[in-house]
């Protein structure tokens, strides 16, 4: 009986202890694999790493790449394109203009009528609408035929409206957000696409004429007087409201910067002669590279996977059209190296899967249990069931892929600050101490739905441009929105330019 009473006893024992065995082995289990999530967390936050000092570098580093795109033809990953706007509109423009904006998810089409007095826009009408994907990798001709197609429309209705019966062709300035190698303000050639946009045929044409030649095909007597970058444009608007505008910079689905840069500064074209002594330079700054950018394993993968292995490197960790993706990759990621996520989801397989704004909304989830989050994970990741604090996690990597593309545009920035001199430290050449450079007010107009519809992307934008360039020197820097500049300034810039305005006929060279 004793005996029987003790191996019971034994048996009861030996049983709790494997019991307890396989709670233990479980949490233990579980633990491993939450350290392990967050190991892939803490190595992207290492990698993703942004101190005011490495900004800097970024910073120098910039203005050090600007230099030499300017020295000489393809002395810099920074194209430092010409753009033959030497003039930028001050108000007193007058008339009724149009613009084509193509260049990114959308494609619009607007006309301003202009009362001549310092920003006043009487009217404006904007069309807009999605570039269908298979027109982004299709022909020229068909993607002209799209975009003329539209234009002919938005007139059409207007003259329903009976609005300006125009006796004279109307203008238009375009709006082509690729990089191109201008001759003159209305002529240029098509270097390569960006963006997801890879028609064969365009590359090395001449732009306006295949827009002209699609305005004659659909019967439109319209003439482009301009074309220009949509940053040009953004400039432009940006100037017609603040004279002191010197910058604009897009962050939308690619991100780009313009600025007015001295002509004797441009070296690669020598002699170049303008009436204000000045050009717009349209850096193409998605191009910039530095070895002090902080790049990451998802960086790199995503590099070699795209269309354009080792190009747009800046553009790539800054913009809309790839943080969705860096972020799948890293949630990818966690997924393999434990079941916190459940099994692995097929969506998260799918290349940029995950768009710009629902990354946003995620990383904004204001509500206490981030419903959101979930909802996003559920709806578009299949991913289900979640807990709490992985849906934490979640958003902690929206953070630091947004963190890090917010503060790298922000050193972006101040890089042209300081090749112009505007950063307060005397300019690339430093020849004046910090607190001798007399600071002037300086504007950059700044345009892209991850500045203007992304709150968290704006703060740390400006977060870190005051860390860089302190708080004296910030506060004379001011970063103005404008809304439609890509068109509304390429309109701009055609009245400018007008055949009717008597200053129109431009500076050109050869090719
Ligand atoms: P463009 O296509 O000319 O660059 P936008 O400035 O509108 O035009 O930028 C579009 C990019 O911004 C897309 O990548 C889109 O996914 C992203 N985006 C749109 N809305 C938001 C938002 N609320 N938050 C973050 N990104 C957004
Ligand atoms: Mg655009």
């Amino acid at each position: 009986m004793g005996k029987l009473a003790l191996g019971v006893a034994v048996g009861v024992a030996v049983a709790t202890c494997a019991v307890a065995g396989v709670v233990v082995g479980r949490r233990l289990r579980s633990r491993r694999k939450w350290r392990r999530v967050v190991g892939v967390l803490r190595e992207l936050e290492e990698s993703c790493e942004t101190p005011v000092g490495r900004l800097k570098q970024v910073v120098d580093a910039m203005a050090v790449e600007m230099h030499a795109g300017l020295a000489s033809e393809g002395g810099s990953k920074l194209k430092m394109l010409l753009t033959f706007v030497d003039r930028l509109p001050n108000g007193s423009e007058i008339g009724t203009y149009y613009a084509l904006d193509l260049g990114g998810t959308n494609f619009r089409v607007l006309r301003v009528q202009l009362g001549g007095t310092r920003s006043s826009i009487l009217s404006k009408d904007v069309k807009r609408q999605r570039i269908p994907q298979h027109l982004m990798t299709s022909t020229s001709e068909d993607l002209f035929d799209f975009i003329t197609s539209k234009l002919k429309q938005f007139v059409e209705q207007e003259e329903t409206v009976s609005e300006a019966a125009q006796s004279r062709t109307r203008e238009l300035g375009f709006t082509f957000s690729f990089p191109v190698k201008q001759i003159s303000i209305r002529s240029g050639f098509l270097i390569r696409w960006t963006k997801g946009f890879a028609i064969e045929d365009m590359i090395g044409c001449e732009i306006i004429e295949r827009l002209q030649a699609a305005l004659m095909k659909k019967g439109l007597d319209m003439c482009a007087t301009v074309l220009v970058n949509d940053t040009v444009g953004i400039l432009a608007l940006g100037h017609y409201y603040d004279a002191d505008t010197v910058a604009a910079v897009k962050i939308g689905t690619g991100t780009n910067a313009c600025y007015m840069e001295r002509a004797d500064a441009i070296i690669k074209c020598q002699g170049l002669l303008t009436s204000s002594g000045a050009m717009v330079v349209n850096m193409e700054w998605g191009n910039f590279w530095s070895s002090h950018l902080p790049r990451t394993t998802y960086d790199i993968e995503m590099d070699m996977e795209s269309p354009n292995p080792n190009d747009q490197g800046f553009e790539k960790m800054i913009s809309g059209m790839y943080l969705g993706d860096i972020f799948r990759r890293v949630l990818l990621r966690m997924c393999e190296e434990s079941d916190v996520f459940g099994p692995v989801s097929s969506k998260l397989l799918i290349p940029f899967v995950l768009e710009m704004p629902l990354m946003a909304a995620m990383h904004e989830d204001d509500t206490p249990d981030l419903k959101v989050v979930a909802a996003i994970l559920r709806e578009k990741l299949e991913i289900q069931d979640v807990p709490l604090k992985a849906r934490r996690l979640v958003v902690k990597v929206c953070d630091v892929v947004t963190r890090r593309a917010a503060r790298l545009a922000a050193a972006g920035i101040v890089g042209i600050l300081k090749k112009i001199g505007r950063d307060g430290t005397g300019g690339i050449t430093g020849s004046r101490s910090r607190s001798d450079a007399k600071m002037r007010r300086t504007v950059v107009a700044v345009e892209g739905s991850l500045y203007t519809s992304y709150m968290m992307f704006r703060e740390y934008l400006h977060e870190a441009l005051n860390e860089i360039l302190g708080e004296d020197v910030a506060q004379h820097v001011v970063l103005r929105t404008t809304e439609d500049g890509s068109c509304v300034g390429a309109a701009l810039l055609a009245a400018l330019h007008s055949s009717s305005s008597s200053s129109s006929e431009g500076l050109h060279r050869r090719r």
